[in-house]
């Protein structure tokens, strides 16, 4: 398996959970919203669990064949 994620901005509080856990794949953006480190990479068990603590759902995972993962 090889998940990606996609950010939902919209959805995005600010929280700095994901920044805090993985900085080096998730920055704040001039806005202050999550964004993604171009060609970082986590392991689908960290990808997984990154998006089950962001309190406001907004990171998204995808499988191989761009279907989205339940989290
Ligand atoms: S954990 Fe979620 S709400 Fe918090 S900064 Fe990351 S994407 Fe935004």
């Amino acid at each position: 398996m090889s998940f990606r994620i996609e950010i939902e901005t919209d959805d995005c509080m600010s929280s700095g959970k994901c920044v805090a856990d993985y900085p080096g794949v998730f920055f704040f953006d001039d806005e202050e919203l999550a964004a993604l480190v171009p060609d970082a990479r986590l392991t689908d068990e960290e990808i997984i669990k990154v998006a089950r603590n962001c309190p406001s759902r907004a990171i998204l995972v995808f499988d191989e064949n761009n279907d989205q993962v339940d989290t």
